[in-house]
């Protein structure tokens, strides 16, 4: 998590860092800080709390100046979120500054043989441990860059670091390994950042670091090599996100902004990718055969959070259309369990950031098992994007909210397309084909009807908004997006919220209903329509307050719901893609009822990049 920002160049530091950093404050704002090297001396500001807490505590611009600097907001793991555990860390000497994304895991042996040297600490982090021994090999190696090298061989854990140093006052030392670390190329000017969206106002000429890469920078150039000082020839990627994703516009909240985005979102992860005449769809970038793929008897689909959810989704979809048993998992799990991966099996991690911590670590743990691994992420050019053997982008843009809400409707449709095709290449018909290409086509238009029942959905918000718990059930495919509408609730709103098989609601949270307690019920016209609709009677008969997402034109439920969010009718394939919408808008008008942050909830931040 955290974010890194580093400038150098021939301009004022300060505020590109501070704004940067403000565009990465949803990867975490327990505190934030900055160093800038001014005068060969360091010049070190903290705050708690976000970005605008430590741009106020600042002193006048012309005592910040300075061309090179470096800054970070922090999502804590080791010691409490105050400003003493607030990085820039220093050294013993006080030469150098250093912001760190990851965890340091032998930070307590590394601390214990350092302070047998006399070193001493100040704040509880693992962070200041990496900055002792960063300092302290640069004094010992009387190099910049091989210091760096010669500490972070030392280190276990991960990290994306950025550093300065006032013995060399025109250099910044960045490096990673397990945390994303950017370098953004401008005019003679360089960047360093976690994330892109931190400086794409400036440049779009971007190197994304390879885990175990060193960079060092000065204003007129940069130069990268391995923990080894074996020189690296990078490649420079074009960032090609446009700089509106990144600024709210008109919305109140990044995640109001980015549930109206899912018009255009979910249309950019089917472009482009629909074959009409064979009546399925083309998926470019999977990087596997027709033939392969017609092998293949087995799927696991790793994930975590919401896209664990969208896996549910994927696994119902797959099974139904193409009879291929998938298996989902728990990144955090599947990496420390002993996972079996038969013969044929195709595994497919999903992360929206294409960084996440346990995700890419369970891709790992399935390639060294000699699995194929594909991914479905969002960021161009992530870890995950580059370690698989192929996959697929969902081109959802920046998704700056740390609920996730348009990247969950792009990794679903990128599901559907993905069903299709392993469909038609087994017994599903042309016709099924054609009736899909066609329906796809109007999913977009359809969320804009569900976007029109915000104000709608803002009234029965108020309703719930003082709710302790609330229930969301759902069956089939309805039942991982009852996860996704609970999960969307608790995180933003801080309501306890469950999601539940709606059957299985028999077998236990049956005792929890009363008048008190909303009830969320997916209940679209589908197959199992009646079978809902008998667990809504059981709900109503104990006085629960229903809600129901019901399929437009389906006058019975209101006898049953308090209130009714009608979506319009589509295949049963795609319902998931209009029914996640209410849910999303429920949630976020409840948490803005209540006078939550909805863009950054507590505890949380973006991109998990730590375990
Ligand atoms: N482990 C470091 C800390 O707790 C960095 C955490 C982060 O990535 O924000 O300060």
């Amino acid at each position: 998590m955290c974010g890194i920002v580093g400038y150098i160049g021939k301009r004022n530091a300060t505020p590109i860092i501070v704004e940067g950093l403000k565009r990465l404050e949803y990867r975490g704002y327990d505190s934030a800080g900055l160093a800038i090297n001014k005068d060969g001396k360091l010049h070190i500001y903290k705050a708690v709390g976000k970005i605008t807490d430590l741009e106020r505590s600042l002193p006048e611009p012309n005592v910040t100046f300075s061309n090179i600097g470096i800054g970070h907001t922090r999502w804590a793991t080791h010691g409490k979120p105050n400003k003493t555990n607030a990085h820039p860390h220093t050294g013993q000497y006080g030469k150098i500054a250093l912001v760190h994304n990851g965890i340091i895991e032998n930070y307590k042996q590394l601390r214990q043989k350092l302070t047998t040297e006399g070193h001493q600490f100040n704040t509880e982090t693992d962070t200041e441990v990496l900055a002792h021994l960063v300092e302290y090999f640069i004094e010992k190696e009387q190099d910049f860059t091989s210091g760096v090298q010669k500490a972070l061989k030392l280190v276990e854990g991960t990290f994306g670091i950025a550093v300065i140093h006032t013995d060399y006052p025109e250099n910044i030392v960045a490096a990673r390994k397990g945390s994303p670390l950017i370098l953004g190329i401008g005019n003679e000017e360089f960047f360093i950042t976690s994330d892109v969206a931190a400086i794409i106002i400036h440049t779009k000429k971007v190197i994304y670091l390879k885990d175990g890469e060193v960079v060092n920078l000065n204003h007129e150039k940069f130069e990268i090599t391995t923990l080894d000082n074996e020189a690296v020839k990078a490649k420079i990627s074009e960032v090609d996100w446009d700089v509106s994703s990144i600024e709210k516009g008109d919305y109140e909240h990044f995640m109001l902004k980015e549930i109206y985005e899912q018009v255009t979102s979910v249309e950019n992860a089917f472009r482009g990718r629909l074959m009409n005449k064979l009546s399925t769809a083309r998926l470019g970038g999977l990087n596997i055969t027709g033939n392969e793929l017609r092998k293949v008897k087995k799927i696991q689909i790793i994930g975590c959070g919401t896209s664990w959810h969208a896996a549910l989704i994927g696994k119902n979809m797959i099974e139904s259309l193409a009879r291929i048993p998938v298996e989902v998992e728990y990144a955090s799990e599947y990496r420390y369990r002993n996972p079996i991966i038969p013969e044929d099996t195709l595994v497919f991690v999903i992360s929206q950031s294409g960084e996440t911590a346990d995700t890419l670590a369970a891709l790992r743990e399935a390639q060294a098992r000699g699995a194929k691994v594909l991914g479905i992420t969002n960021v161009v050019g992530s870890t995950i994007a580059r370690e698989s053997d192929g996959g697929v982008y969902i081109h959802a843009g920046a998704e700056i909210g740390v609920a996730s809400t348009k990247a969950f409707t792009s990794q679903v449709t990128v599901l559907c397309l993905l069903a299709l095709i392993l469909g038609r290449m087994k017994h599903l018909s042309a016709q099924y084909g054609i009736k899909f290409l066609k329906e796809i086509k109007r999913i977009p238009q359809k969320i804009e009807k569900v976007l029109n029942l915000n104000e709608e959905i803002e009234r029965i918000a108020a309703t719930i908004k003082d709710s302790k718990n609330a229930l969301y059930l759902g069956r089939g495919m309805h039942y991982p997006v009852a996860l996704e509408g609970a999960l969307k609730l608790k995180e933003i709103s801080y309501i306890h919220a469950e999601g539940y098989p709606a059957a299985e609601m028999k077998h236990g949270p049956i005792a929890l209903i009363d008048e008190k307690m909303p009830v969320v019920a997916i209940a679209l016209k589908d197959a199992i329509y009646d079978k809902i609709i008998s667990n809504l009677q059981e709900v109503k008969a104990r006085n629960g307050h229903i809600i129901a997402i019901a399929t437009e034109g389906d006058e019975n439920i209101k006898d049953l719901a308090e209130h009714v969010i009608y979506i319009p009718e589509t295949m049963d394939i795609f319902q998931p893609l209009l029914s996640v919408v209410p849910l999303q808008l429920l949630a976020y008008h409840v948490a803005h009822l209540r006078g939550f942050n909805v863009d950054q909830p507590r505890n949380l931040a973006k991109s998990v990049t730590v375990e």
